[in-house]
């Protein structure tokens, strides 16, 4: 309502401004009648409407004075005077709003801010640096002496900075190659610009603004240069499970999540979250032991959260954009087939290729949920070749509430069978389960009768686990992949590639991924 007013107003000074002075004004605008004027009522016609406030907007600009009873109409507050006040009153009255009531305040216009850089010299010194040149680079904690990741670190988001101590080479424990970071995380050379930096000043952070619009919060940060930034949630407990990884959640209970900024002394302001479904509050930690400075963002209910994006906006600040409650209705989804192309993934007992079984299963998945009115994006349609790279890529642009990359499992055993459930991030644990839970009940369908398959179709730990696959390792959104049964083993192969048992399968995805909707 408020912009509305300004809006109107705003139009109607430009469109005044914009006459030619000798315009004539229209007869029906001007013409007094012997009626006595009721207040705002310029033209006598009892109507108090865009007209009326057209007269005063001329009168205030000289362009048509007013004279008699067109001018006390006109002065609609009483005070002598015809001015712009007079103008909004009647703007009020046409919006149904008091004419008594207060103006709105403008919209903050945004300054830019002019960013540091270590680029340039600020009399600290020279170090080697890096700086982001991949749209995210993943972050692995340098104190282990591997590249394991860990859902407790977060990637580094394009033009960050930070200091290089050392460089490792691929090999050993490492599959590539790695700058151990002074922040105290490691980075891949690939995603890095490596450089002779000029030292820089310490960082400050401060609240700019929340807002809450079009499904998610934006918290805006102003910082005075691009620090190195790791997210991590608290209020999680982990156990040690499948393959002895130790990021397992029983289920997902996160209270929190923590914005770490490295090489930050101060951090001031506070965020007014006012609609917001996921975040209650924020609250600023500065740590001068390891010169950090902590942003905590608690949720509304423990273990309802739904991910966010980071990035710089057009006027240099850090927009943290967190997703607000996914509901079926406006629901997007992508769908990931796994492997294709160049990539055949497993080959099946009868020589079916695996990316092949997957992309028909996702096919029927899509069809399932675009006839109950579900937005479906894919990260490959057809038999073309796409890296992990471009499905994360795909994945972070696209806006969707949800990633389920579709694939299909393999074991140098002929033995196995059954279906698992993989997460990365503890928050995308709830939809993992909910389309593992549907799948085990197809497969059992479709097992009936056969008590050795019907054994297998559930792992004995519950087949929902913890795994870090890349193209799940996105903080975007919630994300899982599916192993929906195993191309090793001859009976379960000759299922997989049957139309109909495709359909059931992909049916009991669909259904998976609607109840966790339903569950939010
Ligand atoms: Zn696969």
């Amino acid at each position: 309502m408020k912009s509305r007013l300004l809006k109107l107003l705003s139009v109607f000074i430009a469109v005044i401004m914009f006459l030619p002075v000798q315009a004539t004004v229209a007869a029906a605008e001007s013409t007094p009648t012997d009626a006595p004027h009721i207040l705002g009522d310029v033209n006598g016609d009892a109507k108090v409407n865009l007209t009326d406030a057209k007269l005063i907007l001329k009168h205030i600009v000289k362009l048509n004075l007013l004279t008699g009873d067109m001018l006390k109409a006109a002065d609609n507050n009483n005070d002598n005077k015809i001015n712009l006040t007079d103008a909004k009153r009647v703007l009020k009255i046409i919006v149904h709003l008091s004419p008594d009531a207060p103006d709105p305040e403008p919209e903050p216009v945004q300054q830019k801010v002019n960013l540091l850089t270590p680029y340039s010299d600020h009399g600290l010194g020279k170090k080697d640096m890096c700086e982001v040149t991949a749209d995210f680079a993943e972050t692995v904690p340098s104190s282990t002496d591997n590249d394991k990741n860990d859902p407790n670190y977060s990637p580094e988001i394009k033009g960050s900075f930070d200091y290089i101590e050392r460089k490792i080479s691929k090999g050993g424990n490492y599959d590539q190659d790695y700058y151990v970071l002074s922040s105290g995380t490691k980075v891949a050379t690939k995603n890095v610009k490596k450089f002779s930096g000029f030292v820089m000043p310490k960082n400050k952070v401060s609240a700019y603004d929340a807002t809450t619009a079009n499904s998610v919060t934006d918290l805006t940060i102003t910082v005075d240069w691009k620090v190195p930034f790791i997210s991590r949630v608290g209020g999680q407990n982990f156990y040690t499970g499948y393959e002895n990884r130790p990021f397992n959640v029983s289920s997902f209970t996160g209270a929190y999540i923590d914005f770490i900024f490295y090489y930050t002394s101060s951090a001031s302001g506070s965020f007014e979250i006012k609609n917001s479904s996921v975040i209650k509050s924020t609250q600023w930690m500065t740590n001068s032991n390891n010169g950090t400075s902590t942003l905590r963002v608690f949720f509304k209910t423990s273990g309802k959260y739904y991910g966010y994006k980071a990035y710089y906006s057009e006027y240099n600040r850090l927009v943290l954009s967190f997703n607000e409650k996914p509901t079926l209705s406006n629901a997007v989804v992508m769908l990931d087939a796994g492997h294709g192309g160049n990539d055949p993934g497993a080959i099946g007992t009868n020589g079916t290729y695996e990316s092949s079984v997957n992309l028909k299963i996702t096919n029927y998945v899509k069809a399932n949920l675009q006839n109950r009115g579900v937005t479906v994006k894919m990260t490959r349609t057809d038999n073309s070749t796409k890296s992990l790279d471009e499905r994360q890529s795909l994945t972070r642009k696209s806006g969707s509430d949800i990633f389920v990359a579709i694939h299909s499992n393999s074991s140098t055993s002929s033995s196995p069978s059954g279906t698992e459930a993989y997460y990365y991030y503890g928050f995308s644990k709830p939809l993992a389960q909910k389309v593992h839970d549907r799948l085990v009940t197809a497969w059992k369908s479709v097992y009936s009768g056969n008590s050795s398959m019907l054994n297998k179709v559930n792992p004995s730990d519950g087949g929902v686990r913890f795994k870090p696959f890349q193209v799940i390792r996105i903080e975007d959104c919630p994300a899982v992949l599916i192993e929906c049964g195993y191309l090793s083993n001859s009976t379960e192969c000759g299922k997989l590639c049957t139309d109909s048992v495709q359909q059931k399968l992909a049916n009991a995805i669909a259904d998976g991924i609607v109840d966790y909707y339903k569950a939010q």
